[in-house]
């Protein structure tokens, strides 16, 4: 068995001009080096995987090049010892320190004496030190010195992903090179040059997913490249298994999606999600990719901006197409609840009603901006009220007329906005009918071929009670955008008995005396304001503890958020207790004068 080479080693670049997409930096150091001005430390910041270690290389060897300035063109030879000891990775003028793993100051130490003795053959000798930022800051104290007065054969490269991390001390004596992303179409490109040379099959589509999901990377994209390979057993690589092989979803679920909440069709967008889901998908990598759509189709609606889209060819044609449909508040609109919808999501609870419920409010977006409005047409606008629209659906007549009355109205605006109003689809009867593009229900339940009145009726049977829900849901969405709220109305009866059955639980769970006592306190309602009387601070103290808890508990059996709690303290705490059997007759006479005329008639008197 042949030993195998991962593509990133295999096809690492020899030369600067093979350097993939980071031409800014490959141009100045060639001019360096041809006018004799090259810097003796350098600093390659970037991600990982663009080159920086590779340039590094490359830089190293051509300085070295007995050959160099021989030609025009300021690349290694390939020919020449220093040359071929490069190509076999037998250099002695090249020393790589990977300060990841050797961050101390031992060995920075050990780099420094290396640094002392000038190189034995050719003319320069070149330290790499990657992910120079893992220095602890004792090595690079020790380092500074060497930095800044280096023997005149020794050039130091330092590279680093995070450019943030390095002391301005040693940043001041570098010159900074920053490298690129490499974009996706140059990373396609350069893997179809592989394929070919590797007598690969490849379809170019995935070759532009590897490059998407590599995020800029080369080297991610060649392992990504290499594995696909290896899974494809007819060394041909298809879009469909790459975008199995690599776990991506697909961007036409997000083309389908989006056309979907565009015409506010809810449950199918709910089903779609569902397939997701249960492709294996997770909820949250969803709604991410969904928000990064709607950032695509917004960055495509200003020329200005389309540079932005960093997608491939084929794809910038759909979300070009898509931009022009999605309007521009329906878009802002959408980000928002998508991001509001990404931040809550690892405290969501349950995660999959929390992106559903992301779906409703997205579905809802288009009555809520009113998108569709035409003026000329808001007359005949599709109606909210059930009744009218059950009226409406009932008469296929008046549909008809609908049809053929607007048609010559609406035209014009139909070229411009392909979503709004009406799409006139021949039938069986070569009339026109209409279609109606808000409430898509009704287009996707099948139509039996035949009698029109009876598809009339079967739709109104079918569809109302979805169309109710999604009315109910809409309109819940749009009055509290925040979470679904129906709050039911409650009679004082009922607030009693579940009053007291709050009071009796908290009987059975050690409640206090006087916790009972303040409980079974009088009050009264107000809408949905309990105002309860309390004889003394001690109770105020008692209910304030139980406040939260009892509000729960009362808005949940009464299905009510609304309901909210007072206390007042009477100010009859001093007020006489009622004790003795002629407190008692008081109390009453009190209330009732006529039991004085009765004592007095009668000649009673109360017992002791
Ligand atoms: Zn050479």
């Amino acid at each position: 068995m042949d030993n195998f080479v991962v593509s990133a080693r295999k096809y690492r670049p020899a030369t600067f001009d093979t350097v993939v997409g980071q031409a800014h930096i490959t141009t100045t150091l060639k001019n360096a080096i041809l006018t004799n001005h090259l810097a003796q430390a350098f600093l390659f910041c970037g991600p990982r995987g663009v080159g920086k270690t590779t340039c590094a290389r490359i830089l190293a060897k051509t300085i070295n090049c007995q050959n160099l300035g021989k030609s025009e063109a300021v690349e290694p030879c390939d020919h020449c010892d220093s040359c071929v000891s490069f190509n076999q990775n037998a250099s002695f003028n090249i020393h790589e320190l990977d300060a990841a793993s050797n961050n101390s100051v031992e060995d920075i130490r050990n780099l420094i004496d290396q640094v002392r003795y000038p190189p034995q053959s050719g003319q320069y000798k070149i330290y790499i030190i990657d992910e120079v930022h893992m220095l602890s800051q004792a090595a690079f104290n020790a380092f500074l010195k060497t930095l800044e007065e280096p023997p005149s054969y020794a050039i130091f490269i330092l590279a680093t992903t995070e450019k943030h991390k390095i002391l301005p001390t040693i940043l001041s004596r570098c010159q900074l090179f920053d490298f690129n992303r490499i974009q996706p179409r140059d990373i396609a490109d350069h893997l179809a040059s592989i394929a070919q040379k590797e007598g690969i099959q490849t379809e170019y589509e995935a070759l532009e997913l590897i490059a998407q999901k590599a995020d800029g990377g080369l080297r991610d994209a060649l392992s990504m490249f290499d594995l696909n390979v290896t899974f494809s057993e007819d060394r041909i690589l298809r879009y469909k298994e790459v975008l199995e092989n690599l776990h991506i979803l697909d961007y036409d679920y997000y083309f389908r999606l989006t056309d979907l909440l565009l015409a506010g069709n809810l449950p199918q967008s709910m089903l779609l999600f569902d397939e997701i889901l249960r492709k294996g998908f997770d909820g949250h990598q969803f709604i991410v990719g969904l928000s990064e759509h709607f950032r695509n189709l917004l960055v495509c609606k200003d020329v200005a901006t389309i540079q932005l889209l960093q997608v491939t060819e084929s794809i910038q044609q759909k979300y070009l197409q898509q931009a022009t449909e999605a309007p521009l508040s329906f878009l802002l609109s959408a980000l928002s609840v998508g991001a509001q919808c990404d931040l809550n999501y690892k405290s969501a609870k349950n995660q999959r009603l929390h992106v559903e419920v992301c779906l409703m409010k997205l579905a809802n977006l288009p009555n809520v901006l009113d998108i569709h409005a035409v003026p000329v047409l808001s007359s005949h606008s599709e109606p909210r009220n059930p009744e009218q629209a059950e009226k409406k659906k009932d008469s296929s007549a008046d549909r008809d007329a609908l049809a053929t009355n607007r048609e010559p109205v609406a035209l014009p605006s139909h070229t411009s906005e392909p979503t709004n109003g009406y799409h006139p689809q021949p039938n069986g009867n070569g009339t026109a009918k209409p279609l109606p593009e808000r409430s898509p229900v009704i287009a996707e339940i099948p139509k039996p071929v035949g009698s029109k009145l009876r598809t009339t009726s079967n739709l109104v049977s079918v569809e109302r009670p979805v169309a109710t829900m999604a009315d109910a849901v809409a309109t819940a969405l749009a009055e509290a955008p925040e979470m679904i709220k129906v709050d039911k109305p409650f009679t004082f009866e009922e607030l009693q008995t579940v009053w007291q059955t709050y009071a009796r639980m908290r009987d059975q769970q050690d409640g206090s005396r006087t916790e009972q006592v303040m409980l079974n306190r009088e009050f009264r309602l107000e809408g949905t304001m309990i105002h309860i009387a309390l004889d003394n601070s001690l109770q105020a103290n008692l209910l304030n503890d139980l406040r939260q808890d009892l509000l729960t508990y009362l808005r949940r059996e009464l299905q009510n958020s609304q309901i909210q709690l007072t206390d007042t303290i009477a100010l009859q705490e001093t007020r006489k207790m009622i004790y003795t059997p002629q407190d008692k007759f008081n109390y009453l006479a009190e209330k009732n004068p006529a039991l004085l005329e009765l004592k007095r008639t009668l000649g009673l008197d109360v017992d002791y």
